[in-house]
């Protein structure tokens, strides 16, 4: 048996598992060591076994060529590094056996969807994704000194996720001073750079409470009386972060309100602005999904469409196409993509060489839009709330999914994943990365090749849609 060095980090691991491939050790042979502790104990040599096991591993690591170098997959390395943060004790081991075979026996393991080691690594990967969703979500920053405005906030996720997750705080509050603090690890960001360092407990962060009682007025003005289910808040705001999040104090006296106030919003029709949060289910599966978006009404869309229309296609896409929204057929049908636009969409992913059914194709709004002009029901393009309300759904698809490549088809899905300066006459076709996936591509939506009135344009459009499948077929 080979005992690893201690290993805590996606770092530590890597080093530790290049050192065990390069001296050839089976993964049956190697014991990980995660404790620090016992190591220190174990490389005292007590036990004359131990002892003998630390001499066979120096004289192993002496004979260790240096140079010997090999190469994974890039998809490889990014699985590693979230399924590092998993809080599954035998990560490290399933990663090495995974990276052995993939060195040893088959570097394209990965593409193997079936496989046990991949299926497990995958499904990891989903729940850290998951838990970086939430901690995004529910951290909450509170003053903690004037000079300099320095904030803080403390957080309790399921995984190891810090490092994940601080680098999007980072950019969202590029110019504040903060630190955002965890069990396991914190994160301070001084308006330029980015430091670790230990986990803390709730109890030793200081609570000046300024900001929280600006959250609470923003709380108190955005609670929504007429939507309240107690069930549903403990889903999308469990428990267990309720100590963490100032509003929560607020909940009892805003829910024996809610009675008055549901009134007078009726009568005033009064609303408040909201997402599709407040619907989402509590098991984050496509099925589950599919399902709760039938009851959502998170904006004014759902009233005359006929019914929501969530994505469709193979769970384990590699590739996900985005569109706008279902349009007259695909609203009466309760399916993406089967009106003419789904037709163009199809030939060009079978020139493609593409099989829908290796795909899963959704849209960025899920209720169709549009203006009855007698017996036609003509299509209106989603503004910024209608599909701010309902980005929840796509990005629920997205960690679900975890696709290889995103192909956003048309001005809507670009601008709301690459952001709004995003345009597809600057910038077709070229490999972007986003939060949601590393290789995001924009390209034309068929719906406007089919409304192209230039025929040689219209042709150009076809052939260079055909042309950015091809490529993201060929990334994924
Ligand atoms: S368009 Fe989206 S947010 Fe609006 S009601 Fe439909 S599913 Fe909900």
């Amino acid at each position: 048996m080979i005992r690893s060095n201690c290993v805590e980090t996606f770092e530590q691991w890597r080093t530790e598992a290049r050192r065990l491939i390069a001296m050839k050790a089976r993964p049956s042979d190697v014991h990980w060591q995660t404790d620090p502790d016992q190591l220190s104990l174990f490389e005292e040599g007590t036990s004359g076994s131990d002892s003998r096991q630390v001499s066979d591993r120096k004289t192993n690591e002496q004979s260790v060529p240096a140079n010997r170098t090999f190469t994974v997959p890039q998809d490889f390395l990014k699985l590693a590094e979230n399924v590092a943060c998993h809080r599954e004790s035998g990560r490290w081991a399933l990663l090495y056996r995974t990276l052995w075979r993939i060195v040893n026996e088959q570097r394209e393991l990965l593409k193997i969807t079936t496989d046990d080691d991949v299926y497990q690594l995958t499904q990891m990967q989903k729940a850290v994704t998951r838990d970086v969703h939430k901690m995004k979500a529910f951290v909450r920053f509170r003053k903690v000194a004037d000079d300099p405005e320095t904030f803080v906030a403390w957080h309790r996720p399921d995984h190891r996720i810090m490092r994940l997750a601080a680098p999007f705080f980072a950019r969202r509050f590029k110019g504040m001073r903060w630190s955002i603090f965890t069990p396991d690890e914190s994160a301070c960001w001084d308006q330029t750079s980015l430091q670790y360092g230990r986990g803390v407990s709730a109890s030793e962060v200081d609570s000046d409470d300024s900001l929280e009682e600006l959250w609470k007025t923003y709380y108190a003005s955005i609670f929504n009386p007429a939507r309240v289910k107690v069930a549903m808040m403990k889903r999308e705001m469990p428990v267990r972060h309720w100590a963490t999040l100032p509003e929560a104090g607020l909940i009892p006296k805003l829910l024996e309100q809610a009675p008055a106030r549901v009134e007078k919003m009726i009568e005033t029709h009064e609303g408040f602005g909201q997402t599709a949060m407040h619907f989402m289910p509590s098991e984050m599966d496509l099925s589950s999904l599919a399902e709760a978006v039938r009851q959502c009404s998170a904006c004014d869309l759902c009233q005359d469409a006929t019914q929501a229309v969530f994505g469709e296609g193979n769970p384990s896409a590699q590739v996900v196409l985005i569109g706008e929204q279902p349009g007259d057929q695909e609203d009466v049908q309760g399916k993406p993509f089967v009106g003419p636009a789904g037709q163009l969409l199809n030939e060009c992913l079978s020139q493609a060489g593409i099989d829908r059914k290796d795909v899963y194709v959704t849209n960025t709004v899920k209720h169709f839009k549009f203006i009855q002009r007698g017996k036609r029901r003509l299509h209106q393009k989603p503004n910024s709330r209608e599909i701010y309300a309902c980005r929840p759904w796509l990005e629920a698809e997205l960690s679900v999914l975890l696709p290889k490549v995103i192909v956003c088809l048309g001005a809507t899905p670009s601008q709301a994943l690459l952001g709004r300066d995003f345009r597809i006459t600057r910038s077709r076709g070229k490999l972007l990365q986003t939060e949601w996936c590393e290789r995001t591509l924009a390209t034309w939506h068929p719906a406007a090749v089919l409304r192209m009135p230039d025929e040689s344009r219209r042709s150009q459009m076809q052939e260079q849609l055909i042309g950015d499948l091809q490529l993201a077929v060929s990334e994924s």
